[in-house]
C-alpha cells in the first residue's frame, strides 16, 4: 500500500555554500567541534533523504541535482510540537475574533459577517473574554443571529458561545452561559455537522502544510481531539503529504492505536514514512483564562484554586496504561498543582514523554523534571498573551510564569510550540517571545526567564543540532542570520522577520523560494 503511492527514488541533492548555523544544547545530535564564526560556506551532500558528506568544494555524484545555497544559512528544520492542525486549517476560513474587548464589540462582528454571508453557519474564534463585564450570554446573541448557528470558540479553546440554534445542531442542553471544558472538548468533533467539513478537507490541510513549510516547518505534533487511526491515512491518500507529522492520540481514541500494536514512532499502517505515532494526550487541567488551571494557592479574582480534571489514580493508571503499550506520554499542566502531580505519576509509573504548557511552576519541580527526563513542550507566544491576565490572576507569582530559564538551567529539555490555533503556527514568533519577553513598549515580563537566540533555536529543532553528517535531511535554509546580534528586542524583531529561502524534509523539496 504504502510502495504504491511512494516514488522509488529517494531524494538526493547537493547544496553549495551554505553556511552552517551553529545549534547547540544538551541532548541535540550534531554537535560538532567548529567555532561559532560560520563565515566559510560549506557544501552538503545528501544522499537518499540523508546528509552524508559537509565539506568545501565536495564532488559531486553523478545524476544528483545542485543547488547554490550563495551564502545562506542553513540549520535544521523547525518543529511545532504541539498542534490542533484540524483546528488550525478551520481557523484561516473562520471569522476572527482575536483582540475583541467586549460581547458588544463581537455581537457587532458576527452581524457584520451574517450579512455579508447570506446563508448558512458562522463560526468564529478567538475572544478571551475572561475579565469582560458583561460575560458572554446565549440570548444576547440569538437576538443578532436569528435562526443562522453561530458557534463563537474562544481564545484559549476551552469553552465556546453558542447560539440556541448551534446549540441545538450540537445536540447540548440549551442554556444562557458558554459552553465550558470537557462538555465542550466533547462537543466540537460534532462541529462539522453544524458547520460543514469543508474546512478540514485534505486540500486546507495542504495548504496549511505549505505555509508551515514556508517558515523552515519540517515536523509538527499534531494534537488535534478525536482523530481516529484513519485520520491521516485518507487525508495523505488524497495528497496531504508534505512534512513529518506525529498523531497524538487522546483517552477516548487511545484503545484504537493501541489495538492496531502501534508505539511511539512507529509508521502510521497505510501513511507514507513521514506520518507517524506521536503520544497520548492527557489533559491534567483547565487553562487561566477560565480559572480552571490547578493552582495550589487560590486565583486572586474569583476563589477557587483550579482543580484536576482526573484523579491521582487515574493518571497513574493512564500514564501506566500508555508506558505498557510503548506509548509516550503528553500531560497538559498549566498550573503548579498539576505540574507537581503530573511528575509525581511520571515518577511513579516510569513513564516518559513531555509536560504540555507548565505555565506555572516551582522551582523544585523543574529540577523534578530534570531528573526524571520529562521535556518541558512550552508555547512562548502564549506568554504574550497571558501577561496581563496572570497578573491579576496570580499576583505575586508571575516570577514563576513560562519558567524558561529554570527550565533550561535545571537540564530540562525545552522543546517549543504554538498551541495552533491559540497562538498561530509560527517558530520564529515562538523563538521571539522566548527570548524577549514583551509585544509591546514595556519591559520584558520577568526578563530573567527568558532564553538566549542559541537557546531558543535548539528548542525548536526536535533534536538536531548543527547540520551534520548522518542527520536526515530535513533542512531550513534561511535569507538572514538567525543568531542576530543586538538587544532582546531588537533580537525578536529579526527573528519576526525572518525569510525562508527553502525547507527540505527528507532530502525532498516542500518549500522553494530561490
Ligand atoms: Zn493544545
Amino acid at each position: 500500500m504504502r510502495s504504491q503511492r511512494r516514488p522509488a527514488a529517494v531524494p538526493s541533492l547537493m547544496l553549495r555554500g551554505a553556511r552552517l548555523v551553529p545549534v547547540r544544547g544538551a541532548g541535540l545530535r550534531g554537535e560538532v567541534p567548529v567555532d561559532d564564526t560560520v563565515d566559510v560556506p560549506m557544501d552538503v551532500l545528501v544522499i537518499d533523504g540523508r546528509v552524508v558528506e559537509v565539506g568545501e568544494g565536495l564532488a559531486r555524484p553523478q545524476g544528483v541535482a545542485e543547488h547554490r545555497a550563495d551564502g545562506r544559512w542553513l540549520m535544521p528544520g523547525l518543529w511545532d510540537q504541539h498542534v490542533h492542525l484540524g483546528q488550525w486549517t478551520m481557523v484561516s476560513q473562520r471569522l476572527d475574533l482575536t483582540g475583541t474587548r467586549s460581547v458588544e464589540e463581537v455581537l457587532g462582528l458576527v452581524s457584520q459577517r451574517l450579512a455579508e454571508l447570506p446563508v448558512g453557519p458562522v463560526i468564529g474564534w478567538g475572544h478571551r473574554s475572561a475579565s469582560w463585564s458583561p460575560q458572554p450570554n446565549v440570548r444576547e446573541l440569538d437576538e443578532v443571529t436569528g435562526d443562522r448557528p453561530v458557534v463563537l470558540i474562544s481564545g484559549d479553546g476551552h469553552h465556546a458561545w453558542i447560539n440556541t440554534v448551534g446549540l441545538r445542531g450540537l445536540r447540548l442542553p440549551v442554556r444562557d452561559d458558554v459552553v465550558a471544558e470537557g462538555e465542550w472538548f466533547q462537543a466540537y468533533p460534532r462541529l462539522s455537522d453544524v458547520a460543514g467539513s469543508d474546512g478540514t478537507a485534505p486540500e486546507a490541510y495542504l495548504h496549511t502544510l505549505r505555509e508551515a513549510a514556508a517558515k523552515g516547518i519540517t515536523g509538527l505534533v499534531d494534537l488535534e481531539f478525536d482523530q481516529s487511526l484513519g485520520a491521516w491515512p485518507e487525508r495523505e491518500a488524497a495528497g496531504a503529504e508534505l512534512l513529518r507529522v506525529k498523531v497524538g492520540a487522546y483517552v477516548d481514541t487511545v484503545a484504537e492505536f493501541i489495538a492496531a500494536g502501534l508505539q511511539t514512532g512507529d509508521m502510521l499502517p497505510g501513511c507514507g514514512p513521514l506520518v507517524t505515532m506521536g503520544p497520548l494526550k492527557i489533559i491534567s487541567d483547565g487553562s487561566l483564562n477560565t480559572r480552571t488551571a490547578w493552582c495550589c494557592a487560590p486565583y486572586a479574582e474569583g476563589g477557587g484554586t483550579g482543580a484536576p480534571n482526573l484523579s491521582e489514580e487515574s493518571m497513574r493508571a493512564l500514564l501506566a496504561h500508555a508506558t505498557k503499550h510503548g506509548l509516550e506520554v503528553a500531560v497538559h499542566a498549566i498550573g503548579d498543582a498539576a505540574v507537581r502531580a503530573a511528575l509525581a505519576a511520571y515518577d511513579e509509573t516510569g513513564a516518559t514523554g513531555t509536560i504540555e504548557h507548565a505555565q506555572l511552576m516551582n522551582r523544585e519541580d523543574s529540577r523534578t523534571m530534570a531528573r526524571l527526563g520529562i521535556r518541558a513542550s512550552v508555547q512562548p507566544a502564549h506568554l504574550l498573551d497571558d501577561r496581563d491576565l496572570s497578573e491579576s490572576f496570580w499576583p505575586g507569582c508571575t516570577d514563576r510564569c513560562f519558567a524558561l530559564r529554570w527550565l533550561h538551567d535545571d537540564g530540562v529539555q525545552v522543546v517549543f510550540g504554538s498551541d495552533a490555533p491559540v497562538s498561530p503556527l509560527d517558530p520564529w514568533d515562538a523563538m521571539a517571545a522566548a527570548v524577549h519577553r514583551s509585544a509591546d513598549e514595556r519591559e520584558p515580563w520577568h526578563g530573567e526567564q527568558a532564553l538566549t537566540v542559541h537557546e531558543a533555536l535548539a528548542a525548536s529543532t526536535n533534536g538536531l543540532g548543527t547540520v551534520t553528517v548522518g542527520h536526515p535531511a530535513d533542512l531550513a535554509l534561511l535569507d538572514a542570520d538567525p543568531l542576530p546580534s543586538g538587544t532582546s528586542r531588537e533580537q525578536a524583531a529579526a527573528l519576526r522577520s525572518m525569510h525562508v529561502a527553502a525547507t527540505w524534509v527528507g532530502g525532498r523539496l516542500a518549500h522553494n523560494e530561490f
